[in-house]
């Protein structure tokens, strides 16, 4: 094991407020089962989970509780024990709606009995391994929710010669990836080296940004005994350093090309929290029904990082933290950078929910439909070597061919572009309404095709 700076700088990137001060000394705490759990059948990327439980059936924790809907899905378990009370259509965090089951707890939190534990995990195959993590419902925890037993099967002929595990954590206000490290460190390592069993890859760097020395300090600790070619690489704080094409060339050098896949270079991300889950699977057996939340913003009395149970609502969260001391003028599923706004805290956590953010009325940006005024620094600030402001007026032209000969697909969301921009254009808004349309373009024309 070794410490190695970050290879190169990556394009672009912005330093906001990074507010993590809030809530990065505090340990996790633990909440205890709320009266309802609403969970999820739509945690992840992909199909939906199909609901494999009845209104009145009586359930254990880490029961099956939803089945793959497709290649792309996730497996959904009850996240306490209690009985089914309502299947049925419930609001999401991202603004949309999916099928939840709605679960009274009956105060036992009794695990299901058919949890076998793997301590002698280094004794099994890959394809096992895989297999372990798909039965526990394990989903991309940085936010991406990729299905993880999916990101863990490259296709035939893709070779992964480096694990980066993702600690960067350069949302601002987050820090349930930071309080991770600090208190699991060697659970993380032994996930870790799950991984790179499961993948055969040699080569280990854990990213972390140097505004976190305790966790790079704990990784360090557990890493210190290994081996082979493992490093903790120290990234600039700088935002997004997190996001996976970034990462890789920070911690690599090397650059994934336009509309590729980590794999197109060798490489493959996971998040500490993935990572964690991992372990949980594989060598305890458990499947994931709980996740640290980090709930924050400077109007919440107590903010904390929290395990909650799957399927906690954000108003049972938000009053485990004590309340608001203050005015929200807005409530964030997520970070401030790429979290989803929300209008009520209807909404319940999922695998990919790692904060639940408030914001006073003078932290809150309005957009408007100002003119650009060719300043160039949403340019400047892009990660991604895009032209956000014309790609903009292209969109708000409606002229979206153009748009995707100018690469508003490579567009990761980031909303680099908006924090910089004085106009204060809806430049983010814009870039996801072409990607949706340039997608939806794509499946009618494959639908045509196949009729
Ligand atoms: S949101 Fe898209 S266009 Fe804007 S800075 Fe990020 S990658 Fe570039
Ligand atoms: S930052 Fe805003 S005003 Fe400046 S060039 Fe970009 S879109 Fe135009």
């Amino acid at each position: 094991m070794k410490r190695e700076p970050a290879k190169f700088k990556v394009n672009g990137g912005i330093h906001p407020a990074y507010n993590k001060q809030l809530t990065a000394e505090k340990a996790i705490i633990e909440m205890p089962v709320p009266s309802l759990l609403r969970v999820s059948m739509l945690q992840h990327l992909g199909a939906p989970a199909k609901v494999e439980v009845a209104k009145g059936d009586t359930v254990s924790r880490g029961q099956l509780i939803g089945e793959h809907g497709g290649f792309i899905s996730v497996r959904v378990h009850a996240p306490t024990s209690g009985t089914v009370k309502a299947i049925a259509e419930a609001p999401t965090a991202t603004g949309g709606s999916a099928i939840a089951v709605d679960i009274e707890p009956d105060g036992e939190d009794r695990w299901v009995e058919d949890i076998t534990p793997h301590p002698d995990w280094e004794s099994l195959e890959g394809k096992k391994l895989i297999s372990l993590v798909s039965d526990a419902g394990i989903a991309g925890m940085g936010g991406a929710g990729f299905p993880t037993h999916v990101k863990l099967s490259p296709p035939p002929g893709k070779v992964i010669d480096t694990l980066i595990i993702n600690g960067a954590e350069c949302e601002p206000y987050l820090t349930a990836d930071h309080r991770l490290m600090v208190e699991r460190a060697e659970d993380i390592w032994n996930g870790i080296r799950i991984i790179r069993k499961i993948l055969g890859c040699a080569t280990v760097r854990v990213a972390i940004e140097d505004n976190k020395p305790d966790a790079i300090a704990a990784m360090e600790a557990v890493m210190a005994e290994d081996t082979g070619d493992s490093a903790v690489v120290i990234l600039k704080t700088e935002y997004p350093q997190g996001a996976e094409k970034q990462q890789i060339f920070a911690a690599l050098g090397k650059e994934v090309p336009s509309g590729g896949l980590p794999m197109d270079v060798g490489a493959l991300v996971e998040n500490v929290g993935t990572t964690l889950a991992i372990f949980e699977a594989v060598v305890k057996g458990l499947p994931l029904t709980e996740r640290v939340t980090t709930v924050t913003g400077f109007p919440v009395k107590a903010p904390g990082n929290i395990l909650a149970r799957l399927g906690t609502s954000y108003a049972d969260l938000l009053a485990f933290c004590e309340g608001l001391q203050g005015k929200a003028a807005k409530v964030v599923s997520g970070g401030p950078m790429m979290g989803f706004a929300q209008h009520s805290l209807d909404a319940t956590t999922t695998k990919t929910t790692s904060g639940l953010l408030f914001l006073r009325p003078d932290q809150v940006r309005t957009f408007s439909s100002m003119p650009c005024i060719s300043c160039g620094r949403c340019v400047q600030a892009c990660p991604m070597y895009l032209m956000p402001a014309e790609l903009s007026q292209m969109i708000e032209a409606e002229d979206i061919e153009a748009a995707e000969e100018l690469n508003v697909l490579d567009c990761i969301e980031c909303g680099c572009c908006a924090f910089e921009c004085p106009a204060h254009r809806p430049l983010v808004q814009h870039m996801k309404q072409a990607k949706a349309g340039i997608m939806a373009k794509r499946r009618e024309e494959k639908a045509k095709q196949k009729s």
